[in-house]
C-alpha cells in the first residue's frame, strides 16, 4: 500500500458555498414553485434578436472574436453611451467586451487591486463582488445601506475610507433593494474621492431600468467620476437574455490596458455570434427606450396583485426586483428571512431570495426579494398563492 495521500489545497474561499441563486431555483424545480426568486425574465427575447443570432452561427461568426470584443458591438455600445450620458468612449480604448458582467467585475477588481488594498462596497450587495476581492487577497469593507430606505449612509462611507482604500463599488439602480441614486449620492461621491486615488467600479447592469423621473445616474456623465471609474454593463437585463452573459466594461485607456491583461488570460473573448447579434439589434431597433416603462408597469401590477396581501412592500425605483417585508406577518415574523423563503418554496409555491445572504455578516431586516420580470399571468399566480398567507 502506498502511504502517501494527497493533500488537497487549502480553500482559497473557504467561507463560500454554493450561491443563493443556484439553491433557490433548484429548490423551487424540487418542490414545482414559481420562480421568483433568481432574476431573469420568463418571456423570451425580441424575435429580431434571435433571428440575428441564427444568422451569425449561419455565417461567419463562429471562430475567435477579437480580444476586445467585435468591433461592432463596441461602436454601438460608444454611441448608445454618448446618447444616454453625452460621453463618448473611444471602442479601440475604453471598451472592452466580457463574458457577462460578472466576469468585468472580477478582472476589474483582479487587475486593479493588490493584496492588503481595501475594497468599501455598500451591503446588502450582490453576491460576486467580495469573493472576487478576497481572489485579489485585497480586504473587503463593507458600509450598510440605511435599512429603512436602502440610501447611502454617506457618514459611514466617509468613515471606511483609510490610506489604503482602493476601490468603492457602487451598484444603482440596485441589486437587491431596488434603489437607486440620485444626484446627491453622485455629489456626496464626489465629494469624498475628490484628492484621494481611489478608483470606482460602478455596476450599472440595471441601467435602462430606472423609475425615477430623472432617470439613472450614471457616473459616465459626470467626467471628474468617469476618469476614475470601471463602469460595467450585460445585455442580459437589456434584452432579456441573462443567459447569454455578454456584458462589458468602459474605462479609460490606462485603466482599461490592465483590465485587459486580465480579461485577455480569464477568457480571452466573449461568443462571436451573440457579440454580432448585438450589435445588429443595437444598430437596427432597441427596446432600450421602453425598457423602463415595461418594467414599472410590471411592477404595478404585480404591487396591484398583491395589495390584499400581509407583504408590505418596500420603494422600487429601479431593477425588476420588489422587495417585501413580512415584519408583519405574525406566522414568519419571529423566523430568519431564509427560513420564511424555504418555507414560502416548499409550502406555498413561490420562490424568492432572503436579503439577509447579501450581506457580509447577515443583517436580517425581515424581507424577502420578489423578481417581477415574469409575463403578467406569472405574476398573477404567485400572487395569488401569496394571498393566502
Ligand atoms: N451585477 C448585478 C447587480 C447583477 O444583478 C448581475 C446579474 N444579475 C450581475 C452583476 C451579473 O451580470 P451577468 O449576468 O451579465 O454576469
Ligand atoms: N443577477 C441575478 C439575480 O440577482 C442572478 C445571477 C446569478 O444567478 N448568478 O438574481
Amino acid at each position: 500500500m502506498d502511504p502517501f495521500t494527497l493533500q488537497l489545497p487549502k480553500s482559497r474561499l473557504p467561507e463560500v458555498g454554493t450561491n443563493i441563486f443556484s439553491i433557490m431555483t433548484a429548490l423551487a424545480q424540487k418542490y414545482g414553485a414559481i420562480n421568483l426568486a433568481q432574476g431573469f425574465p420568463d418571456f423570451p427575447p425580441d424575435e429580431d434578436l434571435i433571428g440575428y443570432a441564427m444568422e451569425a452561427l449561419q455565417g461567419n461568426g463562429n471562430q475567435y472574436a477579437p480580444m476586445s470584443g467585435y468591433p461592432d458591438l463596441k461602436h454601438q455600445i460608444a454611441l448608445l453611451t454618448e446618447t444616454l450620458y453625452g460621453y463618448k468612449p473611444d471602442p479601440e480604448t475604453d471598451i472592452t467586451i466580457t463574458s457577462g458582467a460578472t466576469e468585468a467585475i472580477t478582472d476589474a477588481i483582479l487587475a486593479l487591486t493588490s493584496p492588503g488594498d481595501e475594497v468599501i462596497l455598500l451591503e446588502p450587495c450582490y453576491d460576486s463582488y467580495i469573493p472576487a476581492i478576497r481572489l485579489a487577497g485585497a480586504i473587503p469593507i463593507p458600509v450598510a445601506l440605511n435599512t429603512d430606505d436602502y440610501s447611502v449612509n454617506w457618514e459611514a462611507v466617509q468613515q471606511a475610507i483609510t490610506a489604503k482604500t482602493r476601490f468603492i463599488i457602487i451598484n444603482s439602480p440596485h441589486n437587491p433593494t431596488g434603489a437607486a441614486w440620485t444626484i446627491k449620492d453622485i455629489h456626496k461621491l464626489r465629494e469624498l474621492v475628490k484628492h484621494t486615488h481611489i478608483l470606482i467600479l460602478s455596476d450599472e447592469v440595471y441601467e435602462h431600468i430606472c423609475f425615477l423621473p430623472e432617470g439613472h445616474q450614471s457616473i459616465l456623465k459626470y467626467p471628474d467620476l468617469a476618469e476614475r471609474a470601471i463602469v460595467v454593463s450585460s445585455f442580459g437585463k437589456t434584452f432579456h437574455v441573462t443567459g447569454w452573459k455578454v456584458g462589458y466594461c468602459i474605462a479609460p485607456p490606462n485603466l482599461t490596458m490592465e483590465f485587459r491583461k486580465v480579461h485577455q488570460f480569464v477568457t480571452f473573448s466573449t461568443a462571436h455570434p451573440l457579440q454580432q447579434a448585438l450589435a445588429k439589434k443595437l444598430q437596427h431597433q432597441s427596446n432600450i427606450q421602453s425598457l423602463s416603462g415595461d418594467f414599472c408597469h410590471k411592477r404595478d401590477f404585480f404591487l396591484d396583485q398583491m395589495k390584499n396581501s400581509k407583504f408590505r412592500p418596500l420603494p422600487c425605483n429601479g431593477t425588476y426586483f420588489q422587495l417585501m417585508s413580512f415584519a408583519d406577518i405574525p406566522q414568519f415574523a419571529e423566523f430568519p428571512d431564509t427560513q420564511v423563503a424555504n418555507i414560502l418554496t416548499e409550502e406555498f409555491g413561490v420562490a424568492t431570495i432572503p436579503v439577509s445572504v447579501f450581506y457580509n455578516s447577515p443583517i436580517d431586516n425581515k424581507v424577502l426579494r420578489f423578481c417581477f420580470a415574469k409575463k403578467e399571468e406569472t405574476l398573477e399566480r404567485a400572487a395569488q398563492r401569496l394571498c393566502k398567507i
